[in-house]
């Protein structure tokens, strides 16, 4: 799934832009911890990163755009792209069937974009096997029990009983931060931003992500 982007010149014919291939960003956490949030914030600001989109059997909420938050679809025509292969990963959660379509995220990652997902656990555990060299996981923690249930309620997109529901599976999704190359506790959104922005920034800078280095040190040496 390696792709490479070309690097860019400046007007002096320097190169400024190593071509690098792009990066799987995993963002998970239990609901309400902010990583919906930090995923917007991060879209917003790196146009160089791209969402992936996943379809889902759950029902839309009412801030939720088709097509830009989910792809809501009908079970039945969940279990046909999991026949077909078409999902990269899948899984159950909440008693609802997600899964990250196979074929944007291909594109993408051919073409050097970045990009990211905000799936649970189990979808990680399953991209891990399936590319662990092309990705890089964050957990997001919250900063307390109490602050998790009051962010909850506050967004007030969920009833009563699924508000319930999710505040049980916060534990189960809790014991999973161990499993995470990074781990961020938004207790403020901001400082949590800056950590996401600097954990991709060092991503990016892995030697062996920089698939244009070799090329730009034997120019170097050659001048030597
Ligand atoms: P929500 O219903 O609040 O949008 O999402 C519930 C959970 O499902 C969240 O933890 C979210 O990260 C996860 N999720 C969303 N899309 C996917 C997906 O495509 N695959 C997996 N494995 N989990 C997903």
């Amino acid at each position: 799934m390696a792709g490479a982007r070309k690097p860019k010149r400046r007007s002096k014919g320097r190169i400024r832009t190593i071509a690098r291939r792009g990066l799987m960003l995993v963002l998970s956490s239990p609901s309400g911890a902010g990583k919906t949030t930090l995923s917007r914030m991060l879209l917003k600001s790196d146009p160089s990163v791209e969402l992936s989109v996943s379809v889902t059997t759950r029902p839309r909420r009412a801030n939720e755009k088709h097509g830009r938050d989910y792809r809501f679809i009908q079970k039945p025509q969940f279990e046909k792209m999991v026949e077909k292969g078409e999902l990269l990963e899948w899984a159950e959660v909440f008693g609802n069937f997600y899964g990250t379509p196979r074929a944007p995220v291909e594109r993408a990652l051919a073409a050097g974009r970045d990009v990211l997902f905000d799936i649970d656990w189990q979808g990680t555990q399953q991209l891990r096997e399936k590319a662990r060299g092309e990705m890089a996981s964050i957990f997001v923690l919250p900063p307390s029990i109490p602050e998790l249930e009051r962010r909850l309620r506050v967004r007030a997109l969920d009833e009563e009983p699924v508000i319930k529901g999710r505040m049980a599976k916060a534990g189960d999704e809790l014991s999973h931060w161990a499993e995470y190359d990074y781990v961020v506790i938004n207790d403020d959104i901001g400082r949590a931003f800056e950590e996401v922005t600097q954990i991709l920034a060092a991503e990016r800078l892995k030697r062996e992500r920089q698939t244009g280095l070799s090329a730009f040190v034997r120019g170097l040496q050659a001048k030597l």
